[in-house]
């Protein structure tokens, strides 16, 4: 195996490519090992109604933590994990884990808080998902639709991606399309499906204060969903300015540094009580 793949690197790789693929491979070993020693963490990032102030739940982030004060972005690692298939027992690992942390404190959450867990193309495909889904609830004693499922665009793109919606939302969890407006789905594929929120890029939110095409951007993806009746998020709120004119664009709820980086579930609550008391 070495050999051939060291003949079709001669053949097919620049030495730059080479080097990539030596780094994923690497990089497929150290996540194999992170999984098997539990080395990887969930962050749970608060999500918060832009007219109540009040926070309604939280996304959770994998955390691969390097040393004390660092981790690895999943942005980085996810796409290798994809590639290796890796990433079903990452997810698998992620859907577990999440359900069971905020199931542990969620007497301590508001009522109607939900979760968000992100989903990548290749899970979305896994017959066992909805499996999955039920057992990680009936574990966590969360309720179902305290739970919902983030797909990208990329996602939609699959063949059966009404039946896949649908098998998980009989579960009774809700779906997200997650970085909305940055793919290359249609529009009108994209809202003839079975789901409950739109994830409004924070592409959108980064000018929105100064740009008057973004915040038209953001009203007309507001429209949508109000028409359709499903939420919508808008992601990357850093600034309050960014936050006025996404409120004043009628977003329903907000996520951002400007609120909260994701925090273990351990400081989530009392991270909450600021969110909400300011
Ligand atoms: P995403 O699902 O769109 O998650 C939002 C990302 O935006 C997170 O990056 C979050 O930390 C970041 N973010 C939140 N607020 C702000 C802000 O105000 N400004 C800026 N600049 N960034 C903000 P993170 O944690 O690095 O995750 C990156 C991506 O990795 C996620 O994008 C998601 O696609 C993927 N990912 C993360 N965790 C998981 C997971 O458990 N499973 C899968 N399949 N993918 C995951
Ligand atoms: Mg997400
Ligand atoms: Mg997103
Ligand atoms: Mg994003």
């Amino acid at each position: 195996v070495a050999k051939e793949a060291g003949r079709r690197r001669a053949v097919e790789f620049t030495p730059q490519m080479a080097t990539a693929a030596s780094e994923r491979w690497a990089l497929e070993r150290a996540l194999r090992l992170a999984l098997e020693v539990h080395s990887f963490r969930i962050h749970y990032q608060p999500q918060v109604c832009l007219r109540t102030r009040r926070v309604v739940g939280a996304e959770a982030l994998l955390r691969w933590p390097q040393d004390e004060c660092s981790y690895l972005s999943p942005t980085h690692f996810i796409p290798v994990a994809e590639q290796t298939g890796l990433i079903a027992a990452i997810g698998e690992w992620v859907m577990r884990t999440a359900c069971a942390e905020i199931g542990s404190i969620r007497h301590q959450l508001p009522p109607d808080f939900r979760l968000s867990v992100n989903l990548s193309p290749r899970q979305l495909t896994l017959s066992k998902l909805p499996a999955l889904v039920a057992e990680s609830l009936a574990l966590s004693g969360l309720a179902a639709e305290q739970l919902e499922l983030e797909i990208t665009e990329t996602s939609l793109l699959q063949d059966d991606i009404v039946h896949l919606i649908e098998d998980l939302r009989a579960t009774g969890v809700g779906i997200a399309i997650d970085d909305f407006g940055t793919g290359f789905s249609s529009l009108s594929r994209v809202t003839r499906l079975p789901i409950d929120c739109l994830k409004i890029d924070r592409s959108f939110v980064r000018d929105i204060d100064r740009d008057p095409s973004q915040a038209a951007v953001m009203a007309a993806i507001v429209a949508i969903g109000h028409r359709l009746g499903i939420r919508t998020i808008a992601e990357g709120i850093e600034t309050q300015a960014q936050l006025q004119a996404t409120a004043m664009q009628g977003c329903g709820c907000g996520q951002g540094f400007w609120f909260s980086r994701a925090v273990p579930a351990s400081q989530l609550v009392q991270t909450i009580a600021r969110i909400e008391e300011t």
